[in-house]
């Protein structure tokens, strides 16, 4: 095989999202953001820096593209009712259906553990008191780890913008000159990591009735343009 040479490209990338809300009709718009890495390699006597790098950059960007244009993703409480969407919290139910699981997959792995290391009737008695203390803890505090939907009119949201908020946000990025969702991604407290470089997905407009913005500001234009790229 030779040595390897390996490339990695690092994607620092935001996107707006405006709906209706589910719960009051009326429109706000939420951030989402992180980074994705793509990855190429190959074996250093046959590798091509250009090639290397058009892979890693599509490793990278082809997710992004088909993350934007999905439906139900980030998590924003509307700023008018204080309200979360309904997809986007975790039910109390969900909440203690997930810990017990957690507790049961937990015994199982020491169950094995100690099997492997021991007798059988250790790993029963390990992995019966593991799940015993699991089931107790997810039933004592499984449902706390669910969320709250219902209006949190205290609860400060950076991430969530009115229409006037959003307009104004555009306005100050001189009309979409600076991309206004990349700083405002970055205004919630996320900073790109070193040498990454950054992605505006745009601004994906659900609602029925859509803001008139700068066609270039629009996550149509921005992935038209991701997938275009050669990195
Ligand atoms: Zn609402």
């Amino acid at each position: 095989m030779g040595i390897k040479h390996v490339l990695t490209i690092e994607l620092f990338y935001a996107q707006a999202r405006r709906i209706d809300c589910a719960h009051c009709s009326k429109p706000y718009t939420w951030i989402e953001g992180g980074d994705q890495t793509g990855r190429a390699e190959a074996s250093v006597a046959f590798s091509d820096e250009n090639e290397m790098r058009r892979e890693a950059f599509r490793k990278a960007a082809d997710p992004l593209v088909e993350v934007s244009a999905r439906e139900q993703v980030g998590r924003g409480r509307c700023p008018h009712c204080h309200q979360l969407q309904p997809w986007m919290f975790v039910s109390k139910g969900a909440a203690l259906i997930g810990s017990l699981v957690a507790a049961v997959v937990a015994a199982a792995i020491v169950g094995l553990i100690t099997y492997k290391l021991g007798s059988a009737t250790t790993a029963m008695y390990s992995g019966g008191g593991v799940a015993g203390v699991g089931i107790l803890l997810a039933l004592l505090f499984g449902t706390r780890l669910a969320d709250k939907p219902g209006p949190q009119p205290d609860e400060k949201d950076d991430r969530v913008k009115t229409d006037a908020q959003l307009l104004e946000l555009i306005q100050s990025s001189g009309n979409g000159r600076h991309d206004p969702f990349v700083s405002w991604w970055r205004a919630t407290g996320h900073e790109p990591p070193k040498k990454a470089a950054t992605v505006s997905l745009g601004l994906l407009d659900r609602s029925k009735s859509p803001l008139t913005v700068d066609e270039a500001l629009t996550t149509a234009a921005r992935t038209r343009e991701l997938a275009a790229m050669d990195g």
